[in-house]
């Protein structure tokens, strides 16, 4: 889709719901780059062209007035020339001083090829993912079955941010996954800074519940909060984790640019992108609206269920990972940049 595609109905849920609730700044932690030369012959389904640019002018029409600076994580497509990606991708980066880029990781990767990317090119972290597990078994795979200990030791040694997509049927509740954690961040690579992508990879209520009296107890473990639209997951880190340690995100431009949503169904959840079906609204004037903002509509009202202050949701939206990724900001005087 491209920002041509927003309508009447999104716009609504700007104006009504939302322009009152996203603050003047934005910065998305989960969002990804993507140039379909770098896909090989016969890969099949690619994602969308989308450079710099276009995710700025989405932003301008998701957020209209907004500032808005980005995570850029790399794009776990199979198939993808992966140091042609990322060269393409932190050269896009590198034309905004406020944006910053996890490097695509796979188990084949060269560790003194990372090194050299991360100390030269300024990765600020690694993007690996499931698809590219050493078993095959994309489903039900440990951490270090596509984020091989080697690469985690380098994570380690650079003080690196991991931006972790879990896998296994339960995500962050699945016992292998919460000890694997539990190992990492307390004993075996206190070095390593975890972004559990999508609230720690719960799209229905289930998994987060759970889990979070353990994950609120290890350290150097944050969330992003992209791509779940449904209110449950954010009723529960909201009010059982600590807030500085969400960090918006979108999972744009394919993820959640689409009108649809993360549908959970008890514990199962399928995303819904209406144009796919031949559906019928007799009941009502309303239509679908973007699944991005279907998530920011469940923030708000988790928010308001939490009780967070606009402080909070300042923090969630713009402070936490502009702080924590030591970003500087020119307009406060707590910059860091000299
Ligand atoms: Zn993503």
């Amino acid at each position: 889709m491209t920002p041509a595609a927003y309508t009447e109905h999104d716009r609504q849920i700007w104006e009504e719901e939302l322009e009152e609730f996203v603050p003047p700044r934005v910065f998305d932690a989960h969002i990804h780059l993507f140039n379909p030369q770098h896909m090989g012959e016969g890969t099949g389904r690619t994602w969308s062209h989308a450079d710099l640019e276009t995710l700025q002018s989405w932003a301008q029409r998701l957020y209209p007035g907004r500032e808005t600076h980005f995570l850029v994580l790399g794009s776990p497509a199979p198939g993808i020339d992966v140091q042609a990606h990322n060269d393409w991708a932190i050269q896009q980066v590198s034309q905004d001083p406020q944006t910053r880029m996890n490097r695509l990781v796979t188990p084949g990767c060269n560790i003194e090829d990372i090194r050299r990317d991360v100390l030269t090119h300024g990765f600020v972290g690694l993007k690996p993912y499931r698809l590219f597990s050493v078993t095959g078994d994309v489903a039900q795979c440990r951490i270090h079955e596509f984020l091989p200990h080697e690469q985690m030791e380098l994570a380690n040694e650079l003080g690196l941010w991991v931006t972790m997509h879990l896998s296994r049927h339960h995500g962050c509740a699945d016992e292998h996954n919460l000890d694997d954690l539990a190992d990492f961040t307390t004993r075996r690579y206190p070095n390593i800074k975890w972004i559990l992508a999508h609230c720690a990879r719960s799209f229905t209520y289930w998994p987060i519940r759970k889990a979070i009296d353990r994950l609120r107890d290890m350290p150097n473990i944050w969330y992003d909060l992209s791509a779940v639209t449904d209110v449950r997951p954010f009723i529960t880190l909201f009010s059982k984790e600590n807030t500085k340690r969400l960090f918006y995100g979108s999972d744009g431009i394919d993820s959640t640019y689409f009108h649809g949503q993360y549908v959970a169904l008890g514990r199962a959840w399928q995303a819904l992108d209406t144009s796919r079906f031949e559906l019928q609204f007799p009941h009502c004037e309303g239509r679908p609206i973007l699944a991005i903002y279907e998530q920011l509509l469940s923030m708000k009202q988790a928010a308001e269920i939490a009780e967070l202050s606009a402080d909070d949701i300042e923090d969630i939206i713009w402070r936490n990972a502009t702080e924590a990724l030591e970003i500087g900001d020119p307009m406060s005087t707590r910059s860091n940049t000299t």
